[in-house]
């Protein structure tokens, strides 16, 4: 049985002092939510704040993005070792740092591996833009990410990711792709993709999200699809209505 994830991505959003605003309004009813993990991914300059904030409770904390050298002459980086203080999760290889920060496969591989290395769980962020979706190219673009970003990882370590299939098309559009569609590749994609890679027992224990304009009146749709074990959520995430209705959607649909 695999627990539904709920990662909230903030993207570059909220001051220390919005967090604690955030924080201040879902904290309890957040943490009173069994049956499904719930993770707020702040921008760095909030994660202490929030790690603090969330001491005690049963919210997790991750980064949105990780370098994969542990120190050193990297202006403007964070380490592995330097998020190890604060998170359990890092999301890696959004579409957002593969499109204007020019993230390839090969460094999303070098990240994952750093954070594996550190115990850090990371969020894998794969999935095909609007151009490619209407070339077909579905199913080659997503296998390519998968494999690129796993490639020489042993089975045990495979077996630790989260993967995040977000189409490209999808993220912060107001146009989610259907629950149909997003079960088709991860269920008759990523799913058996993992098996051949890893083998049916990795393959039936990786929690596979989906993300893309996800919200309290769609978030139900994409639970009940047996192969998607929950969502990265980004606009929804910066509410705490939202988040939290999506949270308390999130355990009923998996129950
Ligand atoms: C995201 O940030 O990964 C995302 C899916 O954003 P949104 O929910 O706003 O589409």
């Amino acid at each position: 049985m695999r627990i539904p994830i709920i990662a909230g991505n903030w993207k570059m959003n909220k001051t220390v002092r919005e967090a604690i605003e955030f924080l201040e309004a879902v904290k309890g009813e957040l943490d009173a939510v069994e049956g499904v993990e719930k993770v707020l991914c702040p921008p760095f300059t909030a994660i202490s704040t929030v790690a603090q904030l969330v001491k005690g409770t049963s919210i997790k904390v991750g980064a949105q993005d990780v370098f994969w050298e542990e120190k050193g002459a990297y202006t403007g980086e964070i380490s592995p070792v330097m998020l190890k203080e604060f998170c359990e999760y890092v999301i890696i290889g959004h579409s957002e740092r593969r499109k204007y920060f020019g993230e390839t496969d090969e460094h999303v591989n070098r990240k994952v591996k750093a954070a594996l290395a550190h115990s850090l769980t990371p969020i894998i962020c794969v999935g095909e833009n609007l151009e490619e979706n209407e070339a077909g190219l579905t199913e080659e673009v997503v296998t390519r990410q998968v494999r690129g970003a796993l490639a020489g990882l042993s089975s045990a370590e495979a077996g630790k990711v989260v993967i995040a299939y977000e189409p490209v098309w999808a993220i912060g559009t107001g146009k989610p792709a259907t629950p149909e569609g997003a079960q088709a590749v991860i269920g008759g994609v990523i799913r058996p993709l993992l098996a051949e890679l890893f083998g049916v027992d990795v393959a039936s224990k990786v929690r596979i999200q989906y993300g893309g304009s996800v919200d309290p009146s769609n978030i139900g749709g994409f639970l009940a699809q047996p192969d998607i074990d929950g969502a990265l959520v980004g606009g929804a995430s910066l509410k705490p209505k939202d988040f939290v209705e999506i949270v308390k959607i999130s355990a009923q649909a998996k129950k």
